[in-house]
């Protein structure tokens, strides 16, 4: 049930920790190709989140990852803005979540009364259009008079990434279209990378000793942002269209199946497997249908779109700030088998984390072999209470991270007996594995353990971090050995000499090495941020305190309340980054990035007066001067938040033509300031509530 009340501070504060998580693996997914956690795992903290904000509104704000898509647009490519908005999709995970929704459709239809149960109304004839939800990467193809223009990615959904060079590889996106083809028309679709392709490219990375791709999924949208376009072309990636963006001229339609006939009429690629059905029954027995035979199809599929097939429907009932209210995507569960576990191995990263992983007899689930996965921690391994020899459930979440569901109990060889995590470090340092208290992983506190060296050279050089191309595992590794590297602070001053007697070490791969190293000097402070392997910063926390600081040595001048303050930081990364700053050895591996010249200095401060540090300004209605977003970046840029709500906290409530009821006489309620847009304008430049007492200290 909604509460009214201010939510209160341990809500809050759970409430901001469980985002930074979310924000983390959001920009693991989205930003890197590359997520760290299941599907099914980020997607259980976006439940309890909305969970939580459903509870206690007050702490519903605009940026959570609830109501808005997921994503940036990168500044690796030059930004699109969509004129109209790419949206995400609401899930169901269930027949019951299926119904739930219909009853809600209905009811935003004004077909049902409130009082009908959802489950009554599910063989309901509405007319749904089903199609398979392929696993790939969302894309916007715009044709002007018939002609390939641009392409763009999803993005934050209002801006995305243009990857128009990328696009026109691909051997299924057409450069003309037939004569007739309307003014202008942007098919939405899906990139993706069929099995045989990814199967493929794994067979070629073996054969050079290079890692294996996770799944289709992530290989596809990390061949599709590439700097070069041929690399992209390499990679054989397809498309399917699903919808339609901005469209000018054409053929009136009035149903979204008849939309997709049209697109195929033009030639563009529309998946054959889609079908309109009366009722969501019938629906549920498809999507039942898909679920047992997704992997007979050539391309990976994570569940089925259900759409209104209406189009007069699709607009009556709108969309959310993040998705349309006429579709939703039911998710497929993962998938489950069995296999043996052959034993249990620990490995360390960079941040001397240690975690247990399980070696498998290699089995094929959710269409690929898995031969490893992680166990997590100690606590998960004595909760699932896998041994070696046991036969165990191994499951892909969300088709991406293979899992350990647990042993098969029955079929346990007798006299096997718990795992016992180990104690010391398999670094060779004889260094005792610690467990500090109140947290779930062990760590390896040496610093010269060489698993945690290599893992933080490796992952400063990686693309998520200062994108040192040519600096991989194996060279980090071989530059240790050699005793080249002790830590990231040696990557600028590598002796290359030394690497000329080295077999498979020619001029050009030195020189390119070389200059690789000496761009990465000029990389943004965030790279370099993300780069020192902070424990918890992640990119968007690492741009935050680059903004608000100006450079790195105003971060570790920074108070642990000062980092806590900035927007988008919170408790738990500050605490961290304070630690990290406070130790000798890292400050030691700063000035050697000082010395080496690498940049230090973050984008230029705000220029704007900081008026509305602290306060928080809704707007609502239409107002002259300032457009919905102008009014937010004005609130924004003086350091204020432009929640989407009216709580206590509202510092003011600024109201232009036709207002949205339910904020203005929510602030009237709670006795929330009420001003014009004079007012507002006054606001932004004194930073006070005309009208209002001066601020009270004590108040
Ligand atoms: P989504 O992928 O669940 O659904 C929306 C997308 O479905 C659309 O943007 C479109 O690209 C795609 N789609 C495929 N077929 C379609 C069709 N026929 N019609 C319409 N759309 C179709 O939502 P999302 O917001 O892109 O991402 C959320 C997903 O990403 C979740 O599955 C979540 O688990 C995953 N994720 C995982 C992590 C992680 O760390 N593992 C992090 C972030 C997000």
């Amino acid at each position: 049930m909604a509460n009214p009340e201010a939510a209160p501070p341990e809500i809050a504060e759970k409430v901001t920790s469980l985002r930074e998580i979310i924000e983390y693996h959001a920009a693991r997914y989205y930003d890197h190709d590359d997520p760290e956690i299941p599907d099914a795992d980020y997607d259980e903290m976006i439940r309890q989140l909305e969970a939580l904000e459903a509870e206690w509104p007050d702490l519903i704000t605009e940026d959570s990852r609830t109501q808005r898509v997921g994503g940036v647009a990168s500044a690796t490519f030059a930004p699109v803005e969509h004129r109209v908005p790419m949206m995400s999709l609401d899930n169901a995970f269930d027949v019951d979540e299926l119904y739930a929704w219909g009853g809600r459709l209905l009811r935003g239809l004004d077909l049902i009364d409130n009082d009908v149960e959802d489950q009554a109304v599910a063989g309901q004839d509405v007319g749904y259009a089903t199609e398979l939800k392929i696993d790939g990467v969302a894309i916007s193809i715009r044709y002007e008079d018939g002609r390939f223009v641009q392409a763009a990615t999803r993005g934050n959904g209002r801006v995305g990434e243009d990857v128009t060079e990328n696009i026109r590889t691909l051997a299924t996106v057409p450069e003309r279209l037939p004569a007739g083809a309307p003014a202008v028309l942007e098919a939405r679709g899906e990139v993706y990378m069929p099995w045989a392709v990814f199967e493929a490219l794994n067979a070629a990375q073996e054969e050079v000793g290079a890692p294996r791709y996770a799944n289709p999924r992530n290989t596809a949208a990390g061949s599709l942002r590439q700097k070069d376009p041929r690399v992209t072309s390499s990679r054989e990636l397809a498309w399917w269209s699903y919808q339609v963006g901005e469209i000018q001229g054409g053929p009136e339609i009035t149903a979204h199946s008849e939309m997709l006939g049209y697109l195929g009429s033009l030639g563009l690629p529309v998946n054959p497997e889609r079908k309109v059905l009366g009722t969501l029954k019938e629906v549920a027995a498809r999507s039942a249908h898909w679920q047992e035979y997704r992997h007979s199809l050539e391309y990976e599929i994570d569940g089925l779109v259900v759409k209104v097939d209406d189009l007069a429907r699709q607009r009556s009932l709108g969309s959310t700030s993040k998705a349309p209210r006429w579709a939703i995507a039911i998710k497929f569960p993962p998938e489950e088998k069995t296999t043996r576990l052959n034993d249990i191995h620990i490995s360390v990263g960079r941040t001397g984390r240690v975690t247990p992983f399980a070696v498998l007899e290699p089995v094929v689930v959710g269409g690929s072999t898995v031969g490893m996965a992680t166990l997590h921690n100690q606590d998960q391994v004595a909760a699932k209470d896998v041994r070696p020899g046991d036969t165990v459930i191994v499951r892909k979440a969300g088709d991406v991270i293979p899992e350990v569901v647990g042993p098969v109990v029955a079929d346990r060889v007798k006299g096997s007996v718990p795992w016992e995590f180990p104690t010391i470090c398999p670094c060779g340092l004889n260094q005792p594995l610690v467990r500090p208290e109140g947290e779930s992983e062990h760590r390896c506190l040496h610093g010269a353990c060489p698993y945690q060296k290599q893992g933080r050279i490796e992952y400063f050089a990686s693309r998520s971090a200062m994108d040192i191309e040519g600096l991989g595992e194996q060279r980090v590794h071989q530059f240790i050995e050699l005793g080249l590297l002790e830590d990231i602070g040696d990557i600028f001053a590598i002796d290359f000499d030394r690497l000329r007697d080295l077999e498979g070490y020619g001029d050009l791969s030195i020189s390119n090495l070389q200059s690789a190293i000496d761009e990465a000097r000029s990389r943004p402070l965030t790279n370099l941020l993300v780069g020192l392997a902070i424990r918890h910063l992640g990119p968007a926390g690492a741009e935050a305190l680059a903004r608000t600081f100006g450079d790195l040595d105003g971060i570790i001048a920074a108070t642990e309340q000062e980092l806590a303050a900035v927007d988008g930081v919170g408790p738990t990364i500050a605490d961290s980054v304070r630690e990290f700053l406070d130790q000798e050895q890292n400050l030691a591996v700063v000035d050697k990035l000082r010395e080496a010249g690498v940049n230090f200095e973050g984008p230029p401060p705000p220029e704007l007066a900081q008026t509305l540090v602290g306060l928080s300004v809704v707007v609502t209605g239409t107002l002259g001067g300032f457009s919905r977003d102008g009014a937010e970046d004005a609130i924004k840029g003086r350091g204020g938040k432009s929640p989407g709500s009216v709580s206590k906290k509202t510092t003011a409530v600024v109201v232009g033509d036709s207002p949205g009821a339910s904020k203005l006489a929510k602030a009237e309620d709670l006795g929330v300031p009420i001003l014009d847009e004079g007012g507002f304008v006054e606001l932004l430049e004194t930073g006070h509530v005309p009208g209002a007492a001066p601020d009270d200290d004590d108040g």
